[in-house]
């Protein structure tokens, strides 16, 4: 492994491989002297909302586990190539039964690498089958195993949408955050998406590039500037084409925290999220129009409340399973917050599909 990538807080028995324990670490920073003394729920309260409600669900979006062939830095799920927790086919039933009773038009495959579950095809086929748009939270570097070289061809068959990671258009701002030779390999796996047809206008085959800072700053809010020089840097140093760049926000979550902590950044970081909230940000948080689903079926209101363990409760305090999926109920659900949330609302927002405001 590189130099610069890590391996998983749970391999490691850190003590930030618990989800309370992170919840505890972001409780206690001192953040009184900070609008609404950095409490999440009273900031959005003071924005005109009294509790963070669900508008009508859109997207479905499921984490079929956290087995990755990398193990960046970064990484807010903890995953890497020493997790082995998949969705078994019997999971993924429950899901494409769940999202048969929704009007979702979207769903949002991710893990780990979500290509390495033994059933991604499958559960790719069965949403297609159903009409639905598709995306694939790819890390590129995936589509050069061995056992994936007919992956990119097979995604354009079912025209899937690719959304991948790439932390900068330049080797050593990618190769920093995700491990030595990641650009590299990044590059040549976007040559064999553009070789099938994805990244050149065709709207079937959308390619799309996902940015997040390698350090304590906020994704560039300026998104059409950073997308036309990303444009320009990949076509002319690479022959490299896509159709959208969306830049998100690292959470002071999982693996990030881990490193925020360590380098001193906790502090200054979560006081430029709390000072960057941005209450227009709110009404289209990712949180109100998705259902995030883990990799053993329990149902959260987003990948970031999945990797905190905040699952979603009934009004009876009841945990809900995606085998026991109720859209009723699930409309009339509070939305579970906390600290990590102003990374969702800070500057232009940040969401899986980029900025928000
Ligand atoms: S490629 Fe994605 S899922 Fe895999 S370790 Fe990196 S950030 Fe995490
Ligand atoms: S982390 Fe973001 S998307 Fe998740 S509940 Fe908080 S604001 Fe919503």
């Amino acid at each position: 492994m590189s130099p610069t990538a890590t391996t998983s807080l749970t391999q490691r028995h850190a003590a930030l491989s618990s989800p309370q324990n992170q919840i505890t670490l972001l409780e206690s920073l001192d953040l009184d002297r900070l609008p609404e003394q950095g409490d999440f729920a009273a900031t959005i309260n003071k924005s005109g909302w009294a509790e963070l409600t669900p508008s009508k669900l859109e997207i479905f979006q499921i984490n079929i586990g956290k087995l990755c062939n990398m193990a960046c830095r970064h990484c807010h799920v903890d995953a890497g190539p020493d997790r082995r927790e998949n969705m078994d086919r019997q999971t993924i039933d429950d899901c494409l039964k769940a999202l048969d009773q929704t009007s979702a038009h979207t769903v949002d495959i991710t893990g780990g690498a979500p290509e390495l579950n033994p059933h991604f095809r499958y559960l790719v086929e069965q949403c297609v089958v159903r009409g639905k748009h598709v995306i694939d939270r790819c890390n590129l570097t995936v589509l050069l195993l061995p056992t994936m070289q007919d992956l990119p061809e097979w995604l354009a068959e079912h025209k899937v949408e690719v959304v991948c990671s790439l932390p900068h258009f330049r080797q050593p701002n990618t190769d920093k955050q995700r491990g030595d030779g990641t650009f590299e390999q990044s590059i040549e796996a976007l040559h064999r998406l553009n070789a099938v047809g994805y990244g050149k206008g065709n709207p079937h085959l959308k390619l799309t590039l996902v940015s997040n800072p390698a350090d304590a700053t906020l994704s560039c809010t300026q998104a059409a500037v950073l997308e036309q020089m990303w444009k320009q840097g990949l076509r002319e140093n690479h022959g490299i084409t896509f159709d959208r760049l969306i830049a998100i926000n690292n959470m002071p979550i999982s693996r990030h925290l881990e490193w925020l902590e360590q380098s001193g950044n906790l502090q200054s970081y979560m006081e430029l999220l709390v000072n960057s909230y941005n209450p227009d940000t709110v009404s289209g948080l990712m949180c109100r129009n998705t259902i995030s689903v883990s990799w053993d079926g329990r149902l959260f209101d987003c990948d970031f409340n999945q990797m905190l363990d905040l699952e979603i409760q009934q009004p009876d305090q009841k945990y809900l399973h995606i085998r026991d999926f109720n859209p009723q109920s699930l409309a009339n659900r509070q939305i579970i917050t906390g600290r990590h949330c102003f990374g969702c609302t800070a500057g232009a927002g940040s969401s899986c599909s980029g900025a928000i405001a």
